[in-house]
């Protein structure tokens, strides 16, 4: 069955439809979702989602870009959030030099560090964010020994995705895959033993083609998985199969 590794299904593009949505979804065949939290308030939303919903689980996480509002007592919280019995990941976090609203590189890399230790305190995988980070994202799981976790919507190049892959990490793909420039993507694909991948949505973003710049959801994750089938030359039910035990795996599902 499927399972879509990393969805914003709190987002505020669901609020008029969001439990019909996810019903219908799960009916269709995604057996499990990840949902994501990328600030306080949407790892506290993810949580009440993972609560509703038994086939749904949760991170909890500050995404580099809204760490601005990260202080002792944010990451406090994060730290009691992570202990709820569905919270399965650390995330999203990482380097994000593509926007800078209200952040800057050093608060980044300090906020990264404190989610990192959070993450090996408690023994949880992450889900890393790397936007143009030049290689410091990288670098700042080395300097940690991070190796539990996965890169999601990969974008790298093959010799990246070696590099992950040395140090233990999953590698995620998004529906830019399908995108018609996903050349490079491709590339990183075919290096990736299918042992180490995982199929997400991004969504309400990364809509896959023949759905591009809809709003995506977790039922496209499909499309995902056809696409690594198509690269691979393996039956699109393998790939659903491995990265489904994949994801259980790493985020300690049974
Ligand atoms: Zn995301």
């Amino acid at each position: 069955m499927l399972f879509d590794s990393h969805a914003h299904l709190d987002d505020e593009r669901y609020d008029g439809d969001r439990d019909a949505l996810i019903q219908k979804i799960h009916a269709e065949g995604v057996s499990n979702i990840m949902n994501i939290g990328s600030s306080l308030k949407s790892s506290r939303a993810s949580l009440a989602l993972a609560d509703k919903y038994d086939f749904i689980y949760a991170s909890v996480g500050v995404h580099p870009s809204e760490v601005g509002e990260l202080d002792d007592a944010g990451m406090a919280e994060l730290e009691k959030m992570a202990k709820h019995p569905k919270a399965r990941a650390i995330g999203e976090i990482g380097l994000d030099y593509h926007y800078f609203e209200d952040t800057d590189e050093k608060m980044q890399h300090k906020w990264l560090r404190k989610q990192l230790s959070l993450a090996k305190e408690l023994d949880m995988p992450v889900i890393i964010h790397d936007r143009e980070s030049r290689g410091e994202c990288i670098e700042e799981l080395k300097d940690m020994n991070i190796s539990n976790g996965v890169m999601h919507c990969f974008s790298g190049s093959a010799e990246t995705a070696k590099v992950l892959l040395k140090m233990g990490f999953h590698i995620s793909f998004t529906g830019v895959l399908t995108f018609k420039n996903a050349r490079r993507a491709l590339e990183a694909l075919s290096v990736i033993p299918l042992e180490r991948l995982l199929i997400e949505t991004d969504s309400p973003y990364m809509s896959p083609e023949p759905h591009r710049g809809e709003r995506n959801h977790s039922g496209y994750v499909k499309y995902v998985a056809q696409k690594v089938a198509e690269v691979k030359g393996i039956d699109y039910d393998e790939v659903v199969a491995v990265t489904d035990a994949n994801a259980k795996r790493l985020f300690g599902i049974k």
